[in-house]
């Protein structure tokens, strides 16, 4: 006979979320904590796209749309990316957040057994997500100063490899990939015929003066995926976009039919009015937020300046795990995430500076006291 837990597939046992789940259960116990764990903005979701989002509830939206999105919505993020690239990206499919466009695009493109390499620190989910489909996860590292190297990537690659997938700015480091960075992986992909799934999420958080470099603008076989959530506060809403490939478009096209159906109705039409809203000040004031942090940390800790998204990755210090690190911030009140959540290794932990000017300084001065 089956006991309740025999109901439970191998693919779901092969995923760990064991993990983040520690810091979550240990963070259930703080009472009022210094919260630089969460992976978010702090400001609302302009009040434009609520309006458009409750006008198009009562305008009836509230049906299914077609699977691939509503039209404006895509021809207007066509033709933003096609200036942005410099050439028509290619087809538009909006999804359920970004996690809906990576799931799909991984769905889509990997057999049982294909690999996907990735840079470690990773976002969380391309490890998992790769799992439980059936493929291999690679991850590279990238230590000690998380960037891309051709030749270690290079080094990884095998007959199976299939994905290249990057993400600039990074989630956990912070890390924006430059110029000829992102030449050397596109010249890898195109070596070893590789497809790019380039996580561009934190696209509007940039702190330098240069727009994102993007492997679409050189190269056609990129899925580029962006979304809401962090740009407009809205991960909630879960909006997402995929572009590029036509055929890989078309295949996560088919797919989403069977699983997501759509993005969800009103928020697609709320999502065109959000385009139009400058999120400059937003952003200005987390590069503000960027410099405080760097500059409180950067005596006690070894850190690698971030120029986007809003996370750093600093080195716990020597002696200590980075688990025992966090374990002793979490004790003094302060909430943030052991890098080997995000990793292979245990010596670094991330820090989120998507709150307030007063809870980062408290925040910093608690773990510049712990160093
Ligand atoms: N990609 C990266 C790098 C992220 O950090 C996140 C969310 O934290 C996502 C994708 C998923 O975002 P969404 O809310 O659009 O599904």
């Amino acid at each position: 006979m089956r006991s309740p837990s025999d109901y439970i597939s191998r693919r779901s046992l092969g995923v760990d979320a064991s993990g983040i789940r520690k810091v979550f259960d240990l963070a259930a116990k703080m009472k009022d904590p210094i919260n630089l764990s969460i992976g978010l903005p702090d400001f609302d979701v302009p009040e434009p796209a609520k309006i458009a989002a409750i006008e198009a509830i009562r305008a009836g939206h509230n049906r299914y749309t077609q699977t691939q999105g509503i039209a404006p919505l895509r021809d207007r993020l066509r033709r933003d990316m096609s200036a942005e690239f410099g050439r028509d990206i290619g087809e538009v499919l909006i999804t359920s957040g970004v996690t809906g466009g990576l799931m799909l695009a991984m769905l889509a493109t990997i057999d049982p057994g294909d690999e996907a390499i990735f840079l470690d620190p990773y976002f969380v989910m391309y490890k998992h997500l790769l799992t439980l489909i059936g493929g291999k996860p690679i991850a590279v590292a990238s230590y000690p100063d998380f960037r891309f190297r051709a030749e270690r990537v290079e080094a990884a690659i095998t007959p199976r490899t299939k994905l290249l997938i990057l993400n600039s700015p990074s989630n956990p480091t912070g890390v924006v990939m430059s110029r000829q960075e992102v030449a050397a992986a596109v010249e890898v992909a195109r070596k070893h015929d590789l497809l790019i799934i380039s996580d561009e999420i934190y696209e509007p958080f940039l702190y330098g003066s240069e727009r994102l470099a993007s492997p679409a603008k050189a190269y056609d076989r990129t899925i580029v995926l962006r979304g809401f959530s962090k740009s407009h506060a809205m991960t909630g809403w879960r909006l997402g976009y995929a572009a590029g490939c036509e055929s890989v478009i078309a295949a996560m096209t088919k797919l989403q039919q069977y699983t997501y159906i759509c993005a969800p109705s009103p928020l697609q039409y709320a999502a065109l009015a959000a385009l139009d809203v400058s999120m400059a000040d937003a952003v200005a004031a987390y590069g503000r937020k960027r410099d405080m942090v760097v500059q409180m940390l950067g005596g006690k800790f070894q850190i690698v300046k971030p120029d986007g998204a809003f996370y750093i990755f600093p080195q716990a210090p020597t002696g200590a795990s980075a688990s025992d690190f966090v374990t002793r911030a979490i004790e003094n009140n302060v909430l943030i995430i052991p890098g080997n959540v995000f990793s292979e290794r245990d010596t670094h932990f991330r820090i989120s500076y998507a709150t307030t000017d007063e809870k980062i300084a408290r925040g910093c001065e608690i773990l510049c006291s712990l160093a």
